[in-house]
């Protein structure tokens, strides 16, 4: 063999070690699992309820990261639908705030109405859904119009002119949604300035609209799938602008709803909840629109964004049911069959331990039994003695009585025999044919006659004991001896002395218990 062929043959030896150190650790767990069944059968449901439960975890985090995920994009759509707002009415705000400059210069003022319009306007700008500024005067009468002849029109009812004649400081209010009476009904809200006279009293305001399609047309952009809504609102709980759209019976209503008030009540967030309008649930995340008093608000349905996750979830959780469902069925008809394979070796086992006829040891038994007994009395010095009990003339027994009858007798004698001998340790067996054979640890030959002498006369009367059928008498002869650590060389030599015995009780007329010669006479002879 050459060097390659040594360190190719190493690690085959160590896998073979490996094998055989595995097949020990295997045959260990099938001995304890063969010991407990239902053991097996209760960890492999566990397992397997474990495993499925594991499952049922992951599945369910699964679902706040989908919601987690939705309410992201959410915050992300809301930016940008955000930052369109802030821009809008940023410009707004710098054509008002450059017409109310005009209105406060005298110099400007002063001028021609045509030269001042011209004036007055020529850095504010209109747009789509943007309104020309309009100047309303310390009555709320229209006093200039960008767009321009001033309609004949007093406006003083309006929110976006009073909160500037009651406060000076309102700066650039935001006004609630209403429809204009100069501007066709048209859906709007207001940004307005407070203009003052030279001595800082309240000299009218300036006011540009925006048209609620511009808000309506943002939202309708956004694709908030078909259960989800979107929407903007005023920091007083009044309905701007959704889509869906309501009907028009809601529109510009103020919403007192508790969705609504967790929203008024703090600058961002996200939450789960139930519309009022229709019942569905939706994952709501809001943000202000800075600058704006306004908030704008997604809201997914929770049923879309957890379309996916939902059908991924019944084919996990249906296959992780149906498997775990599979392995504890099947552990557990495992478990079943190797209660049932025990339950069946250990009926063996006795079987091959016991006689079918009378229930007790049998002879292989029997043979294990006296040389255990024997080894303890030399091992300890404590006698041990021996009971050799024969029925008396059974042959004559079988031909008169038949052998079904014989047969009964041997039971009962058995059962006589096992109530004489009941210290723990006691044993007796069935030698064979009519012959019984008892071994008493720890009982000096005075004893074993005493037990020898009631087994003789239970016996004589177990024939007719009560609650069971008569049959005809017999009797039992016995041989007895005592083994000590100073008798017999060998257990065959002791056995050899308890059957000369019982071979003299028989002799001597039967139906008597005999004790054997003592061993050292024997060893003599
Ligand atoms: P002794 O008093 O000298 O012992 O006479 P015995 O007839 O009892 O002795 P023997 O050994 O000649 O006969 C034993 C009889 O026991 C032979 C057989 O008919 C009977 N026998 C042995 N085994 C069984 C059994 O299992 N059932 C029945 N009914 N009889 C058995
Ligand atoms: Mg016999
Ligand atoms: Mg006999």
């Amino acid at each position: 063999m050459g060097t390659s062929d040594l360190a190719l043959a190493a690690p085959a030896q160590g896998l073979q070690r490996l094998r055989a150190r595995l097949a020990v650790y295997i045959g260990r767990i099938a001995v304890l699992a063969g010991r407990h069944p239902l053991a097996v059968g209760a960890l492999g449901t566990l397992l397997s309820l474990g495993a499925v439960g594991l499952t049922f975890v992951t599945l369910a985090a699964g679902r706040q990261d989908t919601i987690d995920h939705a309410c992201d994009t959410s915050r992300n759509v809301i930016s940008i639908l955000s930052n369109d707002v802030q821009h809008n009415f940023e410009l707004a705000d710098v054509s008002l705030q450059a017409v109310t400059a005009g209105l406060r210069d005298p110099a400007i003022m002063k001028l021609a109405p045509e030269i001042r319009h011209k004036v007055l306007f020529e850095r504010a700008a209109s747009a789509r859904y943007i309104s020309a500024v309009s100047a309303l005067d310390e009555n709320g009468n229209v006093i200039e119009y960008g767009a321009g002849k001033p309609p004949t029109a007093n406006l003083a009812d309006r929110d976006y002119f009073y909160v500037h004649a009651q406060n000076r400081d309102a700066g650039l209010f935001i006004s609630r949604p209403y429809h204009s009476r100069l501007r066709n009904h048209a859906a709007s809200i207001a940004l307005s300035r407070r203009v003052e006279k030279a001595d800082g009293s309240f000299g009218g305001i300036a006011v540009i609209a925006i048209d609620i399609g511009y808000f309506q047309q943002l939202l309708d952009r956004l694709d908030v799938g078909t259960s989800g809504a979107a929407f903007i609102i005023r920091n007083d709980g009044t309905m701007v602008a959704r889509t869906p759209a309501l009907r028009n019976s809601t529109q510009f209503v103020v919403f007192r709803s508790a969705i609504m008030r967790r929203m008024l009540q703090s600058q961002r967030g996200s939450y789960e909840a139930v519309s009022p309008f229709d019942g569905i649930t939706r994952i709501y995340t809001f943000a202000r629109i800075p600058g704006t008093a306004l908030i704008a608000a997604v809201a997914p349905a929770e049923k879309d964004i957890l379309v996916e996750w939902k059908r991924r979830s019944i084919i996990v959780g249906a296959s992780a049911l149906f498997v775990s469902a599979t392995f504890i069925v099947v552990i557990w008809l495992l478990a079943f069959a190797l209660r049932d394979r025990a339950a069946m070796q250990s009926r063996l086992e006795h079987m091959a331990q016991t006689d079918s006829l009378t229930g007790l040891n049998n002879r292989r038994t029997l043979d294990k039994v006296l040389l255990t007994e024997w080894q303890r009395m030399q091992r300890t010095g404590r006698e041990v003695s021996i009971l050799f009990i024969d029925v008396d003339h059974f042959k004559k027994y079988n031909d008169a009585y038949g052998h079904a009858v014989g047969d009964e007798a041997l039971k009962r004698i058995a059962a006589g025999l096992a109530r004489h001998l009941k210290r723990p340790g006691d044993s007796v067996a069935r030698y064979g044919g009519e012959e019984f054979v008892a071994v008493l640890p720890e009982t000096g030959e005075r004893g074993a006659l005493n037990v020898a002498e009631a087994i003789r006369r239970e016996i004589e009367v177990c024939h007719s004991a009560e609650g069971v059928r008569r049959i005809p008498a017999m009797t039992v002869s016995i041989g007895c001896g005592a083994a000590t650590l100073a008798g017999d060389l060998s257990l065959e030599a002791f056995m050899r002395r308890i059957d000369s015995a019982l071979y003299a009780a028989k002799a001597a007329g039967r139906n008597r218990v005999v004790a054997a010669e003592p061993a050292v006479a024997l060893a003599e002879v």
